[in-house]
């Protein structure tokens, strides 16, 4: 049995086309949702990401700012920034690229966010809102790995769902979500003693590490729906998730490859909480 390959480009295209409707909708009503994006230093990889996130919502229709500021900002600076961009009644969400410089607290400036504004979802008042099942802005990466199960038409009442994984910005957000879901969870971590007798029984297994073949063919349960969520590169530089795609998807019911499964999800999810953050200031 071949997996289905579940097409995080495809999904992500409709996300996007979805989103770009609702803009215009709200264009016509005179506003435009804004994001604004703070890269701080010349990580390359950071510069490549906010590129991305800058060109996303420009095609969508939405206004987007970017502002590049030095490795030598200081955190006192990079918070009057963000309070700043609180107060901008143009500016519907704000997004601090991480990492960021050693020197900068990165739960600092999460906590200076406007909760309102914190698409990332990261600010502890829309994690809490996770936690406890209110309305608030959901972490991307997790969210878009949801609407990617969703595709398979799996219920997921009953299922039981493994996580590997447990970062406040992936492997925790992504657990409350499948329990909030109904899944039956288990979350393991660097400090599991047996992965594999976890992940042999999930009906979903996702990966969340950032260590290549972390999943192996051996360790999927025959049909699993597995959402690799890693971005590692191999021996010759090319881009591979945590999952050991060409042997899992010879077990798998379904599977997300990388590139084209999550990362395209990510950036979708991102449009959908900025322009939720623009929809809710309105309602
Ligand atoms: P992270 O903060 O480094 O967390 C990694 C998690 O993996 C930790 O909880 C760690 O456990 C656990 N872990 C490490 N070794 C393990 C092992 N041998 N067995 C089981 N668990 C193990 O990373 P992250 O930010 O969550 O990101 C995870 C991966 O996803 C990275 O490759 C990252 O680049 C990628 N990512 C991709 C996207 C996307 O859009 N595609 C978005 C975000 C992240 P401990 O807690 O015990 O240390």
């Amino acid at each position: 049995m071949t997996a289905h390959l579940i097409d995080g480009n495809a999904l992500a295209a409709q996300v996007r086309a979805q989103v770009a409707e609702r803009v215009k909708v709200l264009r016509a009503g005179g506003v435009q949702p804004g994001l604004a994006v703070i890269l701080v230093g010349d990580d390359p990889a950071s510069a490549v990401y906010v590129k991305h996130k800058v060109t996303d919502c420009e095609a969508a229709g939405m206004r987007s700012v970017l502002e590049r500021h030095p490795a030598t900002m200081t955190e006192s600076d990079l918070l009057a920034r963000v309070r700043a961009l609180n107060a901008d009644d143009g500016v519907h969400g704000i997004l601090v690229q991480m990492p960021l410089p050693k020197h900068i607290d990165p739960q600092q400036v999460i906590a200076t966010l406007s909760p309102a504004k914190d698409v990332d979802g990261f600010h502890v008042a829309n994690a809490g809102a996770l936690l406890v099942g209110q309305k608030g802005f959901k972490a991307c990466t997790p969210y878009g790995c949801m609407k990617l199960i969703e595709t398979t038409g799996v219920a997921l009442r009953g299922k039981h769902a493994v996580v590997i994984g447990r970062s406040n910005t992936v492997g925790k957000p992504m657990a409350l979500m499948l329990l909030q879901a109904n899944a039956t969870v288990t979350v393991c971590h660097s400090g599991t003693a047996d992965l594999a007798a976890h992940t042999r029984n999930a009906d979903i297994v996702i990966a969340a590490v950032g260590r290549r073949d972390t999943v192996r063919a051996s360790m999927v349960k025959p049909g699993a729906i597995v959402i690799d969520v890693g971005m590692n590169r191999n021996e010759a530089g090319k881009l591979c998730g945590d999952v050991d795609f060409a042997g899992v998807r010879e077990v798998a019911g379904w599977i997300t490859p990388v590139p084209g499964g999550v990362g395209p999800m990510t950036r979708a999810m991102l449009l959908v909480n900025t322009l939720e953050a623009a929809e809710r200031r309105l309602a």
